[in-house]
Parts: C-alpha cells; structure tokens; sequence
C-alpha cells in the first residue's frame, strides 16, 4: 500500500471552514469572538507569525486586535496591557507573542492572562486542567496533531504513541492530550527526550511516532516500525544554495528515508504547520462560546 501523506493545509482549511460557520452562528447571539495579537519588538519570524494570526481572523470574519510595543517596553507596562485586555468584555482571546524580549520573564506574562482568554493554552489552570482531563483551552499545535489522524481516516484508540521533545509548547502538552479517553486521544504514551537512553529502541515501539525536537532530519528510516503513522512537528531551516532565499524547511524526520517506511506520514512544510493558526482559530471561537456560556 502506498504510503499516505497527510495534508495539512487541506484539513486546516476545513477546521477554518468549521470556524468561520461558527463566527457565522456565534452573530446570531450578538457575539463577535475577537482576538487580540501582542507582540513586543521587531522580530521578523514574530512579526510574520502575527500577520498570518491578524488574517486567518479577517478571512473567518473574527475581529482581531493586533497590538506593538517597542522592545524596550518595561515587563509592568505589558502586565498592565494585560489586565486591560483580561477586563475588556469584546476581547475572547489573548495572545502574547513568545519569545519575549531577555528583560522580560515569560512566566510572569503568560500568568497574567486570563485563564478563560488564554487560547494559548499555555497558563498553568490550562495546564492543569488538560492533565486532569477537564475541558479547556489547550496549546495549538499539539490539538491540532490528533485532529489530523483522525481526520484521515486513522485509528489512534489503543495504539501505542511516542512522543520526542519535553517541551511545553509542544512535548508535554501532546502527552497530556493523547493519554485522555475519547476517540482523538486513548493512546499508551512514552516520552522521549534528550535524556533518553537508546533512542530507537523506544521509536521502533511506536504506532504513532511525534517528532518535536528542533534538530533538522533527526529522525532516520532506521528508528521507524514499519507502518507506523510519523507526525512531524520540526520546522527547521536548512542552507540551500539553488533555494531562491538560500534556504529550504525541513521537518525533524527525514522525510526521503522514512516515508518508505511509514503507513502515513505528514509532510514539512504543509503538514502540522498550517494547523496552529487554525486551531488558534478554533481556539478563540471556543473561548468566546464559554465566555458566554454556551455548548462548545
Ligand atoms: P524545544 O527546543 O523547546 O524542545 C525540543 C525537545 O527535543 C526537548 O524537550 C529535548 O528534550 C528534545 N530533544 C532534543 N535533542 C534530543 C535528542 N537528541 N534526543 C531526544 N530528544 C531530544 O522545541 P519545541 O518548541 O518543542 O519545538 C520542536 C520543533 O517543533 C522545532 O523544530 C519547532 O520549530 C517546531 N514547532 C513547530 C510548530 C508548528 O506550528 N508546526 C510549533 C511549535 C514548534
């Protein structure tokens, strides 16, 4: 059978799709969800995440609010931003772009949201409620992974998933989410991280291999069970002369090799990339229903 590549932008344009509906429906109660972008300083990655954030909501009709400091702002006058935007009833989402400038302490930052605002998913409430399976607001790109095999047509019920990387963006939160009961989760979880003794034994074992380690190509056809679904979340860039901007992306498994291997595989880029905005889009529209105290 010819391995099946998952496509990431066609299914994130369905969960956009589903937004929009709900935007749509959300008018009807006289409620428009909003959005609100902050980003600190000038750089050029942050400032493209944002932009493409600001027209994912135009193009759904979302409101969204896209506020810029200077990066020398002091860490109290983004608190007090903050706290405006927690008070402010037309706002359902925040978002305060990471990473921050050295002076400021993200901790802090992102504990000053509101917990109910936080779309996110990054405030420790969230966190916690995640891990104890209580319904919440919950970090984009690891959301969006389950929504992807499911809406492939793959099973994820029972199956054993290895998870690479820690972190809390992406690792932990994708630990917390696949061990939960229900149909897009009820996996048998093991961690892999950099303090991991032989790797590939733990990586042969998966059903479903995630690959969230920032190390371009890390993941060769040698650490992959044969018909395994590999879901790629590495974005990574690597020089590349004949590239028109001197660089290509690369995911963290190295597609060439594994593929072959792979029962399913997502691609880099097109495959949980485009998914985070649209799970953030998911995200404020589910912040808003709550808000106002209506089914999600
Ligand atoms: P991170 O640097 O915070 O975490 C990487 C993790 O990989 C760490 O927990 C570490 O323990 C683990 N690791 C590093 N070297 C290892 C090794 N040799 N063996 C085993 N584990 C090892 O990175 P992150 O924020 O979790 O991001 C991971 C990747 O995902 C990056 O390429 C990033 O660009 C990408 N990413 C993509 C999206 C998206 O929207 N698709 C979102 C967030 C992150």
């Amino acid at each position: 059978m010819p391995t099946q590549i998952i496509d990431g932008k066609a299914i994130a344009a369905e969960i956009r799709a589903e937004a929009k509906v709900a935007v749509a429906e959300l008018s009807k109660h006289d409620i428009q969800p909003c959005l609100a972008v902050v980003l600190v300083g000038e750089d050029p990655a942050s400032k493209a995440y944002v932009g493409s954030k600001v027209k994912a909501c135009e193009e759904i009709g979302m409101k969204s609010l896209k506020i810029v400091h200077s990066v020398d702002m002091a860490e109290d006058d983004l608190l007090a931003q903050i706290d405006e935007l927690n008070a402010d009833a037309s706002v359902h989402g925040i978002l305060v772009q990471l990473p921050l400038p050295k002076h400021m302490d993200e901790e802090r930052v992102t504990e000053r949201i509101d917990p109910a605002k936080d779309v996110d998913g990054f405030h420790p409430v969230n966190v916690g409620k995640l891990s104890i399976g209580i319904d919440c607001l919950t970090p984009c790109t690891p959301t969006g992974i389950p929504e992807m095999i499911v809406r492939s047509g793959l099973e994820m019920s029972g199956k054993h998933a290895v998870v690479i990387g820690r972190s809390n963006i992406v690792g932990k939160p994708m630990m917390s989410l696949l061990v939960q009961k229900g149909h897009k989760a009820n996996c048998t979880v093991t961690c892999c991280h950099s303090g991991t003794k032989d790797l590939a034994y733990h990586t042969k074992q998966a059903d479903i291999l995630i690959a969230a380690i920032g190390v371009p190509e890390f993941v060769k056809a040698d650490m992959v069970k044969e018909g395994a679904i590999v879901i790629d979340v590495g974005i990574n860039r690597v020089e590349d002369e004949s590239a028109a901007k001197g660089y290509r992306l690369v995911g963290d498994v190295d597609y060439a090799s594994v593929e072959p291997v792979a029962s399913a595989i997502t691609p880099v880029p097109g495959g949980v990339g485009p998914m985070t905005v649209a799970m953030l889009m998911g995200n404020t529209v589910k912040a808003a229903k709550m808000i106002n105290g209506l089914p999600v």
